[in-house]
C-alpha cells in the first residue's frame, strides 16, 4: 500500500495501465481524477476516453469519477464516460474518497485511484486506503496553485525515480 505522498505505482498515462493485472491482484473498482489525468485541464471528454471506460466497463471493472471541480464540467464528463461521479471532492481529505467506494459498492482494498497530482489525488487516495496510480501530467502548463504544488511535488519524484524504472518525468 502507497504511503503518505508515495504512489503503489507510477505509469506514464491512464492509458498505460495494465488493468487486467490489477483486477487479477483483487482490484475491482477504479476511481479517476479528471484534469491532466484523463484529458489536458478543463478539455471536455474525448473519444480516448470513452473508448478507456467503455474497455474498463467490458473487462467488468467499475469506475467512478472524483473531481474537486463543484460545476457542470464534471457531472457532463461523467455523463459522457458513463461512470459515475462525485463532486466537490477537497482532495486530499478522505471524505468524499469514501463516498465514491461507497458508490462503486466495494471496500477501499479493492479499490485503486488514478490521478497525476501527488499533493491532491495520491495522498487522498492513501489517506483513504486505496491503491494508488499516478500518472505523468499531460502538461504543466497550469494553474498558479498547481504549478506551485508541482515545485513540491520535486522531492518526491526525485524519490520516485529511485524506486521506479519508469516513467521519467519532471
Ligand atoms: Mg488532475
Amino acid at each position: 500500500m502507497g504511503k503518505g505522498l508515495y504512489p503503489d505505482l507510477w505509469v506514464r498515462s491512464a492509458y498505460d495501465i495494465d488493468y487486467e493485472g490489477l483486477m487479477e491482484r483483487g482490484l475491482a473498482g477504479v476511481i479517476f481524477d479528471i484534469d491532466n489525468t484523463l484529458v489536458l485541464p478543463d478539455e471536455p471528454c474525448d473519444d480516448r476516453a470513452r473508448a478507456l471506460f467503455a474497455k474498463l466497463h467490458g473487462l467488468g471493472l467499475k469506475t467512478c469519477i472524483l473531481s474537486n471541480n463543484t460545476g457542470k464540467r464534471a457531472s457532463d464528463f461523467a455523463g459522457e464516460a458513463g461512470s459515475p461521479v462525485v463532486t466537490g471532492a477537497l482532495k486530499p481529505f478522505p471524505g468524499k474518497y469514501k463516498e465514491a467506494v461507497e458508490k462503486l459498492g466495494l471496500l477501499p482494498s479493492q479499490v485503486f485511484f488514478v490521478g497525476d497530482q501527488i499533493y491532491t489525488d495520491i495522498w487522498g487516495a492513501n489517506n483513504a486506503g486505496l491503491y494508488s496510480v499516478l500518472t505523468v501530467p499531460f502538461t504543466y502548463k497550469e494553474e498558479p496553485q498547481i504549478v506551485l504544488k508541482r515545485k513540491l511535488e520535486k522531492p518526491v519524484i526525485a524519490g520516485l525515480k529511485k524506486r521506479f524504472k519508469a516513467p521519467l518525468q519532471g
